[in-house]
């Protein structure tokens, strides 16, 4: 993105490859808001680069990472269902967001082991989330906790300059827009989101916060995905991110959705 302000009418607002360079006037003919068809169309394209963690962990010789990872949050799960049965209440909610939090930033920190990228070493970033699901006979677990890291990988799925870049964060939410997991699927709230990377200049805004919070494509993403945001209600504005230095634990900050804009200088539509 290089001008993230709606209404920017007749100009080029988007030049990243496989997304259809559109204006406001265009989007708004095929009857969709302006944001909300940049983020669907960028969805769509970068669906075909996804890999899914047991692949990346088979090839990147993680398949113990992997299993370990799996524990800690399946002894998590058990320990929130111990404590707020199948259907918390929102006091209960509360709790289990404060609960976790910590944890999410370490399984964050160990899902940086399922990047892959290029670089040597890779940029590291590395996602969890605290999300709810409904319960069904199978499980009667309403808590679910997934981990995910980086990748920018080719159609071959190979880690090369020109892949596409999925964030920690958009992988993240392919897994509840299209799960690949039976355990993922019916979520319809999430929580917390936690991110471990190097902190680093954003790419659109050049701002830096003292952890890598996320970027451009995944602010608009996080407001307007029209399976997750508004209506959707499973992201909403007050959803939770909390972000940590890979390199310092003690740089940590939590910021809510609503404000992930307004950090980078950004306006959102509905400002
Ligand atoms: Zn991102």
């Amino acid at each position: 993105m290089t001008d993230n302000e709606p209404g920017g009418q007749g100009h080029e607002v988007n030049k990243e490859k496989g997304i259809e360079i559109m204006t406001v006037a265009e989007a708004e003919r095929r009857g969709r808001p302006y944001m909300e068809a940049i983020v669907s169309e960028r969805n769509d394209f970068k669906r075909r680069y996804r890999e899914s963690l047991q692949d990346r962990a088979e090839k990147l010789g993680e398949v113990e990472k992997l299993r370990e990872l799996e524990q800690q949050v399946a002894e998590i799960r058990a320990l929130l269902l111990a404590r707020t049965g199948p259907n918390p209440t929102q006091l209960q909610i509360e709790w289990a967001q404060n609960e976790v939090r910590s944890e999410l930033l370490k399984l964050a920190h160990g899902a940086r082991a399922f990047t892959r990228h290029h670089r040597v070493p890779p940029f590291r970033v590395g996602g969890a989330m605290l999300a709810l699901r409904k319960v069904n006979e199978a499980d009667g677990n309403p808590w679910v906790i997934i981990f995910d890291a980086n990748t920018k990988l080719n159609e071959q799925h190979e880690a090369t300059p020109d892949g596409v870049k999925c964030c920690a964060e958009q992988n993240l939410m392919y897994r509840i827009t299209e799960p690949t997991n039976p355990g993922e699927t019916g979520i319809y709230r999430v929580l917390s989101i936690a991110v471990v990377g190097e902190p680093r200049a954003d790419d659109v805004s050049g701002m830096l916060h003292g952890t890598l919070t996320p970027c451009a494509e995944c602010r608009d993403r996080l407001v307007y995905d029209p399976k997750l945001t508004g209506k959707a209600g499973i992201i909403s504005l007050q959803t939770e991110i909390v972000t940590q230095s890979a390199d310092d634990v003690d740089l940590n900050r939590v910021d809510e959705v609503e404000h992930l804009h307004g950090m980078h200088g950004e306006k959102r539509e509905d400002d």
